[in-house]
């Protein structure tokens, strides 16, 4: 079994838009407890996956973990080393621990957000792909804009295994146009 039930979620992107395939680098950005990272190698059994989270993982065979936090300044060249080259696809489940606070916690989650896009223009290589979860519609513009800037295709989606009352989506952004492109 799976360790979470988000990694029916990206089971059901990948089957969507055929995100797995044929990767052979893999960054899970969030990646506690396992679940997508279990995914990963299911479908790419030889793929190298280096996942980061917060919360230590328990060892899964065949993924680098490392517990940390993704805003750490030596969080890029770590991921970087472990990965032996740049990403082929970026996932990010990150969410923040919320505190009940709406507006703060929208502010946290969606810095959170910008982070793991941040990251991903570092790590992916040219036509790499990058998937988040976002908040409602994924719908703010900044974030919006600053997607379609670095990737040629940007789809919004809710997987079926997603809760229909919450807001959340994800982003499947495919074609990374490359770091040249993106202003820092
Ligand atoms: N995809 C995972 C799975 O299938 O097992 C579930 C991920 S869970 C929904 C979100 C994770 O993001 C949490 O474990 C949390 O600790 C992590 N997270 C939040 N902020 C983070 C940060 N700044 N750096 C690293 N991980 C973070």
């Amino acid at each position: 079994g799976y360790r979470s039930r988000s990694a029916f979620k990206l089971k059901e992107l990948d089957e969507q838009f055929s995100l797995l395939g044929q990767v052979e680098r893999v960054v899970d950005l969030g990646a506690a407890p396992g679940g997508w990272c279990q995914v990963v190698l299911e479908r790419r059994p030889r793929a190298k996956v280096v996942g980061i989270d917060l919360l230590a993982i328990e060892p899964i065979a065949g993924v680098i973990l490392f517990e940390k936090d993704i805003l750490d300044d030596d969080t890029e060249a770590m991921l970087l080393e472990a990965l032996g080259g740049r990403a082929d696809i970026v996932l990010s489940d990150m969410a923040a621990n919320t505190v009940g606070h709406q507006a703060t916690d929208h502010l946290r989650t969606m810095g959170l957000i910008e982070a793991g896009l941040d990251m991903a223009t570092r790590l992916l290589r040219p036509g790499g792909t990058f998937v988040a979860k976002v908040l409602a519609g994924g719908g703010d513009g900044a974030l919006t804009g600053a997607l379609k800037t670095a990737f040629t295709t940007v789809k919004h989606v809710k997987p079926p295994a997603s809760r229909k009352g919450s807001s959340e989506w994800y982003v499947v952004a495919q074609n990374f146009k490359g770091a040249a492109q993106v202003e820092d």
